[in-house]
């Protein structure tokens, strides 16, 4: 990171910089692990550390000058911690770098089923899905359930677990191509764009002629403003994340959040990070449905950290399809 960031995040926010590696050798005892970084990460909520918060946040605020961290897969290279050995393939927090010195590899994951495609491991987005439909949405059967940013890394997950309880799902997103997406890959029941769309509450309208029980929000601003009118009676507002509002110097506000009170809604916002005791349950009923063809996983992969500041800004655009990771090197 070259500096905090004001505004819309842009290339010059960030530099790819040569540096001498770290020595590749832990020596016993240091309890500390070497990583060759495989794949690394794009998350939106990058964005929200590159500001210097007056408060604390949630999670520290990015240091100019210092390596970007976020998840990545990685393979360990030497281990000074009696848990992990060289060879080792994890997942968890690591640096926008080819070798990262991790000093605390408790928070790190094995890869228990190396069988499916490493990348399918890099990041929270899974979890998050899993975690924010089933225990904090608490789907019921037959339930009308409204995603944004659906075909994205979060949206694309929830759809499909929404369908296998047997919900009617719909999506919104920003293009054509992944219109198509909802409904050809991941069997979303509608979709639409909501770039072309003149009224969004009239169209969510049309989507949702008796109210939507579920909304999955994962973009905030205008959309959510559109959604809590089409909200039905008790509905419930599973607040994700906002992306709309990451850039913004100041949020929007929220015209109808008294629709709030008239259709007594309940919004809840989540944390993935509080979620972490399901993830072992998370990846045995994942890895099985996407072994049994029951879900699909779409990813959008950029070769080489140089290639990195411009995959993360794209989620702001939409230029991603799929979740966006960065494959750094070969195992
Ligand atoms: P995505 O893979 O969905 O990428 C972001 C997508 O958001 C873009 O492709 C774009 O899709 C859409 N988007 C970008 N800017 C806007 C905008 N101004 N208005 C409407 N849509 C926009 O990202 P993720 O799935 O990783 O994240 C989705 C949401 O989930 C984010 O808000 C993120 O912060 C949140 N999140 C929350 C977590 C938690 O623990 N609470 C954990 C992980 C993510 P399109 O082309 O369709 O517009």
């Amino acid at each position: 990171l070259r500096r905090y960031v004001t505004g819309f995040l842009s290339e010059d926010d960030m530099e790819v910089v040569m540096a001498e590696a770290p020595p590749l050798d832990m020596p016993v005892g240091s309890k500390a692990v070497v990583v060759k970084n495989l794949y690394v990460s794009c998350d939106p909520y990058m964005r929200n550390r590159m500001t210097r918060h007056e408060l604390p946040s949630y999670i520290p605020d990015f240091v100019p000058g210092e390596v970007l961290e976020n998840f990545g897969v990685m393979k360990v290279i030497s281990s000074g911690h009696l848990d992990f050995k060289a060879g080792d393939l994890v997942w968890g927090i690591t640096g926008w770098e080819e070798y990262t010195v991790i000093n605390n590899p408790e928070s790190l994951f094995m890869i228990n089923h190396p069988e499916l495609p490493l990348s399918y491991y890099t990041g929270m987005p899974g979890l998050t899905a899993y975690a924010g439909f089933f225990d904090v949405s608490k789907p019921k059967k037959g339930e009308y359930v409204f995603i944004s940013a659906a075909s994205g890394a979060v949206g694309q997950i929830v759809g499909q677990l929404a369908k296998i309880k047997g919900c009617y799902v719909v999506g919104s997103v920003g293009s054509d191509e992944k219109v198509n997406l909802l409904k050809t890959k991941f069997g979303f029941d509608d979709a639409f764009n909501y770039k072309k769309e003149l009224d969004l509450k009239t169209t969510l309208r049309r989507c949702f002629p008796k109210g939507i029980d579920i909304y999955f929000e994962n973009v905030g601003g205008t959309m959510l403003d559109a959604v809590l009118p089409n909200m039905g009676l008790g509905g419930r507002i599973t607040a994700c994340g906002m992306i709309s509002q990451y850039n913004l110097e100041r949020s929007e506000g929220v015209r109808n959040l008294y629709y709030i009170v008239i259709k007594r809604l309940r919004m809840e916002g989540f944390h993935v990070f509080n979620y972490y005791d399901r993830y072992y349950q998370f990846e045995e009923e994942m890895t099985r449905y996407l072994k049994e063809g029951k879900v699909a996983y779409v990813e959008d992969i950029v070769d080489g950290l140089d290639a990195a500041p411009a995959a993360l800004i794209g989620l702001f655009t939409g230029r991603n399809v799929g979740k966006q990771l960065v494959a750094i090197t070969q195992e």
